[in-house]
């Protein structure tokens, strides 16, 4: 079927008669509005965007048992992630979670390009719920470029203001959550409905984060993605002659117009120019631009429905099919390099997960004392003994010397609570006539009384008069 499409009438969502426009959204950089599309991936991005927005506002409230779902508590430098208890000996596992991040992208990039930016990426997310509330309180796109240029009224105003105090408040909500994770929910509710902080910094950074995302969000928007994000700039290194990018199928709808009898599938009706959030015209070719939102192949297949012609003429596509015609979607060498890695990196992370010691345990010696000598002939020293219990359950140990003959006191009840440090002092006492030379290595180990056997042995040294 081809150029079987006639010029016909064509009236979008709102009411309003879909017309040829020229590109103006390029030129108003920050004034940018957009007109709403319903449609296929339209459906699957707001599922998706919805889904990522209910884990971030949601998880910071979950506990498991009593401890949170996730809480990275920078002040007691221990990481709460579903279940596991992370300290700063494990951060390797952060480094290595990075890299498996990084990987995965990469692989995703080679083969779907820009999955990332449309559909999951947060600042996609916020700039799409800032949308939907200006939509709900200003009106379509004809409405809001209408209120654009009348000049002030009480209507204009209140619905200008309407639309700031709801960005604000979304914002302020977004602000709240994101502290959540760094200091337990619960408490910062609890602090701010008293209106007492255990620390001021804590109703700063809220303050700092509303801020931060009413400007990225109702502001900035595509701004970010395409003058900041670093991503953006480097991802187009990544594409290759196979990678699906949204894409218009030039050799079907050229020439564009709207006799279509003679014309191809495109009547330039700018639906797709006056969807896209960053104010591009997609039959220009790949752009650096474009963040993959897809929201223009749903304006022209609405279209194409309306005119009866196949669906498809703005789709996912690769260079490789839309220049030489190759329509079975192959996984280059690349991409499977980047999938090897990927799987690899996945494998390290489990197995140290998997491998990782539940106990830390450390023993240092009293500073600036070395011994003392008791009237008794007893030779003292002083330790602190500190065991971080990396499990989810109370662990108690009792705890043993060897190496040399002595007594130890104050370590008798060696109770450290789930997730959490314990920290102690304790002092071993020797009889004078044991010690062969001043300074014996003597071993300290613990050992969990519990049904899970854990333990763990420390290198130490006992000092005594020469
Ligand atoms: S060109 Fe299409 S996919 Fe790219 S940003 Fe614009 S609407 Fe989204
Ligand atoms: S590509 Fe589709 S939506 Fe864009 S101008 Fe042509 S027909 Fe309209």
């Amino acid at each position: 079927m081809s150029n079987e499409v006639s010029a016909i009438k064509i009236i979008d969502a709102d009411g309003y008669e879909v017309k040829s426009h020229p590109a103006k959204n390029r030129d108003m950089h920050f004034k940018i509005q957009t007109r709403k599309i319903s449609g296929f991936f339209q459906r699957l991005r707001k599922y998706s965007l919805w889904f990522m927005m209910s884990a971030f506002f949601l998880s910071c409230w979950v506990q498991i048992g009593d401890q949170p779902l996730l809480l990275f508590n920078l002040q007691a430098q221990k990481f709460h992630v579903f279940g596991m208890t992370f300290w700063p000996q494990d951060f390797f596992l952060l480094a290595v979670l990075l890299i498996i991040s990084a990987f995965g992208l990469f692989f995703i990039t080679t083969i779907f390009g820009r999955l990332w930016c449309g559909y999951t990426c947060p600042q996609t997310a916020w700039t799409f719920v800032f949308m939907w509330l200006e939509e709900h309180i200003e009106g379509s796109r004809n409405q809001r470029i209408k209120m654009d240029n009348a000049p002030m009224s009480v209507n204009k105003l209140a619905k200008r203001m309407a639309k700031h105090m709801s960005w604000l408040g979304f914002a302020f909500i977004t602000g709240f959550t994101f502290i959540a994770y760094f200091y337990p929910a619960r408490d910062l509710l609890a602090e701010m409905l008293a209106g007492s902080f255990s620390s001021m910094q804590l109703p700063l950074w809220v303050l700092f984060f509303t801020l931060a995302t009413y400007i990225n969000a109702g502001w900035m928007r595509e701004a970010v993605c395409m003058h900041i994000c670093p991503y953006a700039r480097f991802q187009s290194v990544m594409f290759n002659h196979d990678t699906l990018v949204v894409a218009y199928d030039e050799k079907r709808g050229e020439p564009r117009g709207k006799d279509n009898k003679t014309d191809g599938h495109c009547v330039d009706c700018q639906l797709c120019v006056q969807v896209c959030p960053t104010g591009i015209d997609i039959r220009d070719g790949l752009q650096y631009q474009c963040i993959g939102c897809a929201l223009c192949i749903d304006a022209c297949d609405s279209i194409m429905e309306k005119l009866g012609a196949p669906k498809g003429l703005v789709r996912y596509a690769s260079e490789a099919e839309l220049v030489d015609g190759n329509k079975k979607h192959t996984i280059n060498m690349r991409s499977m390099g980047y999938g090897t890695l990927l799987v690899l990196a996945i494998a390290g992370f489990a197995y140290n997960l998997w491998n990782r010691p539940l106990l830390d345990f450390h023993i240092l010696r009293e500073r600036g004392n070395l011994f003392q000598e008791l009237g008794n002939g007893e030779i003292k020293n002083t330790y602190t003994l500190k065991v971080a219990n990396k499990t989810q359950v109370q662990q108690h140990f009792t705890l043993s010397m060897s190496g040399l003959e002595g007594r130890i006191l104050g370590a008798d009840h060696l109770i450290a609570p789930a997730g959490d440090m314990l920290d102690l002092d304790f002092t071993v006492y020797v009889f004078k006539e044991k010690l062969k030379t001043a300074n014996v290595d003597v071993q300290f180990s613990i050992q969990s009384m519990g049904e899970q056997p854990l333990s763990a042995v420390v290198d130490n040294k006992f000092m005594g008069p020469r």
